[in-house]
């Protein structure tokens, strides 16, 4: 990327990035929520990482990529100072590559996965935070736990010392119909309240990770306490990754 295209891109995010914050206001303001308790997490695939520092320059502290591979291409270069999480698919093959440099691993999706991360952060003497994620549309093909699932997944996770359970985080069902939306986002809510009341050990809830680009003012309206958006700070991609 040469320095004009730099410039241009760092142009594109500053807009978009005002935007999202004036929409992230309006949101909290109309749900009687203050924003400040909501997390802005710029979701970075495909971007540049001269264009993630400009971000991070600008006021976004967290980033999140879904590629152990593309994580590990930008992680050196990107400031120290960004707060890391993984929030993509992961493959227990590659949990090594990612345990111990990433503050939060929002996509735990099995036991199997929970297992390995244990496993890991034993090795580096760490506990790692994680978020459970939630197939709340019970789609076939989505990633995540079942909500009827849930009570005997956290059951299980709580034997694990190696993890702390921070949350509940989803994709969401892509639909047109913001109503719909609306309601999976609330069943996401009432999840996230009905389990941070349990006093279970290694599960400490207060994390509910929902709404991209698409969607994240209904997701504040519904509760989030973190937003992952990456288009609408950051332009189109080029392809679907
Ligand atoms: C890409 C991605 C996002 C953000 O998607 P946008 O529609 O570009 O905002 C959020 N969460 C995950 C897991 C992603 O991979």
């Amino acid at each position: 990327m040469n320095e004009m295209e730099l410039k241009a891109r760092c142009e594109v995010f500053d807009e978009n990035y005002k935007r999202v914050l004036e929409n992230m206001n309006k949101a909290a303001q109309a749900a009687g929520r203050d924003v400040q308790e909501i997390t802005l997490l710029a979701a970075t695939k495909t971007v540049e990482v001269e264009v993630l520092n400009h971000a991070y320059r600008q006021g976004i502290q967290y980033m999140g990529e879904n590629r152990v591979q593309e994580f590990l291409q930008k992680n050196d270069a990107l400031d120290k100072n960004v707060h890391r999480h993984f929030i993509g698919t992961l493959q227990t093959n590659k949990v090594k590559q990612i345990v111990g440099k990433v503050e939060l691993i929002q996509s735990v999706d099995s036991l199997k996965l929970a297992k390995e991360i244990a496993k890991q952060s034993k090795a580096q003497g760490i506990v790692s935070d994680v978020l459970v994620e939630i197939n709340i549309g019970n789609e076939t093909s989505k990633s995540g736990i079942l909500s009827e699932e849930l009570d005997s997944f956290l059951g299980e996770l709580s034997e694990i010392k190696e993890i702390n359970v921070r949350g509940l985080m989803t994709l969401g069902p892509i639909l047109t119909n913001a109503q719909k939306k609306l309601q999976y986002f609330d069943k996401m809510q009432k999840l996230f309240i009905d389990n941070k009341g349990k006093n279970m050990d290694n599960i400490h809830m207060d994390i509910l990770s929902m709404g991209m680009s698409e969607d994240y003012m209904t997701a504040i309206q519904c509760g989030a306490t973190l937003i992952r958006v990456g288009s609408a700070l950051f332009g189109a991609r080029n392809y679907n990754v």
